[in-house]
């Protein structure tokens, strides 16, 4: 996930003394929880995906000292680790809306993304493991010009692109808040799947989305186009998911995510894939997005399936 609207447009020497400075700073406020988990606070350093620059994922930690714990994200998430349901267990989450949501588009240089704001967003309820509502606060896509564009894998296996929407806990006010709480985030990932001659079900409701982005016409806020977005026609089909937790897989990589997975992918075509794949990267120096995929994470976490049991996103309106 990217949730930061980070310093993607700073120039190098810019970049180079946030680094020096804010970078020291933030690995001081890293702090570790009882349970484990590994909190920083947001960054506005540059940082890319390229793996062969200073700025790449290997050098993540320089940044923010969270790139470096034992929770991180993303994961290859093994069906064989265990059934929620067969231990008696049955989550279901639901929005308290289930309308389409103005939200604003734009291409912050790493992702597309559509950001909600106040009355004009949803809320999460009965994520797993978690008290409370959480607020959507942005959906942004990972991809790459092959492939292997999904951050997690299922099995070993990778997607074409992988669908982010970030909520942050309504309890602590804001993104910034949240990300330094442990249960601050819940983020539920989406497969995107671009098959070669599939003439199966596109999910269209990305489709218009993903075509929309084809009228972006730069990088940053100044860029943005007033989009409609139903949250319940992204999803797939079948709502079986895959739940841990881990970290957010960018900078600052705090260990403050429940995520939620969906198994089964859904649909679009390689004319979507190809709008994504022409949008301008992150230090324009290209025409093309560069690929926005942090690579797997080791480390120790637990990650539980919901397979056996009819878990189900019930849009229906819920107080909050
Ligand atoms: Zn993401």
């Amino acid at each position: 996930m990217c949730p930061v609207q980070c310093g993607c447009g700073f120039v190098v020497l810019t970049a180079l003394i946030c680094l020096l400075v804010s970078g020291a700073d933030s690995q001081e406020r890293a702090y570790r929880t009882a349970g484990g988990s590994l909190l920083c606070p947001l960054v506005e350093d540059f940082y890319s995906y390229k793996r062969s620059t200073s700025y790449g994922p290997s050098r993540w930690g320089e940044i923010s000292e969270c790139c470096q714990g034992q929770r991180q994200s993303p994961r290859d998430l093994a069906s064989s680790s265990g059934s929620l349901c067969g231990g008696g267990q049955h989550h279901m989450f639901s929005y308290n809306s289930s309308r389409a949501l103005p939200g604003k588009l734009y291409n912050n240089g790493h992702d597309p993304t559509i950001s909600f704001h106040g009355s004009n967003t949803a809320y999460l309820f009965n994520a797993p493991h978690t008290n409370g509502a959480y607020i959507l606060d942005n959906i942004h896509i990972h991809f790459c010009t092959n492939a292997k564009g999904s951050e997690h894998a299922i099995d070993g296996q990778f997607y074409q692109g992988e669908i982010h929407l970030v909520h942050y806990k309504a309890s602590y006010g804001t993104l910034a808040k949240a990300v330094q709480q442990e249960d601050g985030l819940v983020v539920v990932g989406i497969m995107l799947q671009s098959r070669a001659g599939y003439a199966g079900d596109m999910n269209q409701e990305l489709v218009k989305i993903i075509q929309r982005m084809g009228n972006l016409e730069g990088t940053g806020k100044e860029y943005q186009l007033p989009v409609q977005l139903n949250v319940a026609r992204i999803f797939p089909k079948s709502t079986n998911f895959y739940t841990y937790e881990g970290s957010m897989t960018s900078p600052p990589c705090s260990e403050s995510v429940r995520w939620i997975i969906f198994r089964e992918p859904v649909n679009v075509s390689s004319a979507e894939m190809d709008i994504l794949r022409r949008l301008p990267n992150e230090d324009r120096s290209s025409t093309v997005q560069s690929c926005n995929d942090r690579p797997l994470q080791t480390g120790h976490t637990r990650v539980e399936t919901n397979f056996a049991c009819s878990s189900v996103t019930n849009m229906a309106a819920e107080e909050i």
